[in-house]
């Protein structure tokens, strides 16, 4: 199931919209150029998660792409309107009561100056649930920029979050059709990156009880990727309860000597990873007792 709420001046909470029914004009530059932005979040039992930090960096991206906005309260208005037409509308025996929000606004039709701006409320895809449980196995794929790029030219857009997301699907199709269920993009220069749609994480333990030493690293946030809202809730979660943070530079061979090693995002949450490029990472043991840890840190972590 699938809600719509555009974002419409004459509609102070929204207007709601027949998600079956063509509603977007085909002359929008987010259909003819990709260009426009989005946050994806989830909802669980109809609020919001995090929901300060996406509309925060929604703005910041709206500033690199010199996009005109909306009102963070306006959409505030419009996800409450969609969340509760989506309740509504699914049945009880959806248990789980999560949905996935998107706010997505593009440049606007071409010739117009007003940018399109709309709230879609949908149902969480199974497989990421899945895999939270069982973990994932992930290759490494060159994403062909150095780390320095995103500093020198800001007009890529780098640490934007953008509708132009062709690549960053061929990179998922890519892994699936090797066998893999996800990436991590390395820079030219040889630094980790990101996955196509989370953050990396990893962990090192250092000696053993009351003395453990627990640190939790992701690459530098200023090295072309995505400041993830889920990394930084989960950083300050884990702070709080006592772990080291770090942040890169990371290589590969970082990856391959940690504990554990996770993607982590929005909606799928904390999906360990088995194997990247065939080989295991850590012991199985480790990683699901730490993945327990950190989900159970994440849970209601802002
Ligand atoms: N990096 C990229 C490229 C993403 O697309 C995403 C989320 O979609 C993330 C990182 C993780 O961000 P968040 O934790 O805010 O979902």
């Amino acid at each position: 199931m699938t809600v719509l709420v555009f974002l419409d001046p004459s509609y102070p909470d929204g207007r709601i919209a027949d998600a079956t029914k063509p509603t977007l004009m085909a002359t929008d530059q987010g259909a003819t150029r990709g260009d426009g932005i989005f946050e994806s979040l989830l909802a669980v039992g109809g609020a919001p998660r995090k929901m300060q930090a996406h509309l925060d960096r929604l703005g910041s991206s709206a500033r690199a792409l010199d996009l005109d906005i909306p009102e963070q309260e306006t959409w505030r208005r419009a996800m409450a309107t969609a969340l509760a037409e989506f309740r509504q509308g699914v049945t009880a025996d959806d248990a789980s009561d999560e949905a996935v929000v998107k706010l997505i606004v593009t440049r606007g039709v071409e010739g117009s100056a007003t940018p399109t701006a709309w709230v879609q409320v949908s149902t969480p895809p199974a497989a990421g649930k899945l895999q939270r449980e069982t973990g994932i196995d992930v290759l490494l794929l060159d994403r062909g920029f150095d780390s320095g790029l995103a500093e020198r030219a800001p007009w890529l857009l780098l640490g934007a979050k953008t509708l132009s997301y062709a690549v960053n699907m061929a990179a998922l199709r890519y892994a699936h059709a090797n066998g893999a269920d996800d990436v991590i993009f390395t820079s030219s220069d040889g630094r980790v990156l990101e996955g196509p749609t989370s953050s990396v994480l990893l962990a090192q333990l250092e000696g053993e009880g009351q003395t453990q030493v627990k640190r939790l690293i992701t690459p530098r946030l200023d090295s072309g990727i995505l400041p993830g809202t889920s990394q930084g809730a989960l950083f300050k979660a884990a702070r709080a309860a006592g772990w080291e943070l770090g942040y890169g530079p990371l290589e590969p061979a970082d990856l391959f000597d940690a504990d554990a090693v996770w993607l982590i995002s929005s909606i799928r949450l904390l999906a360990p990873v088995n194997r990247i490029d065939g080989k295991e990472i850590g012991a199985a043991d480790v990683r699901a007792s730490l993945t327990a840890e950190l989900s159970a840190l994440m849970d209601g972590a802002e």
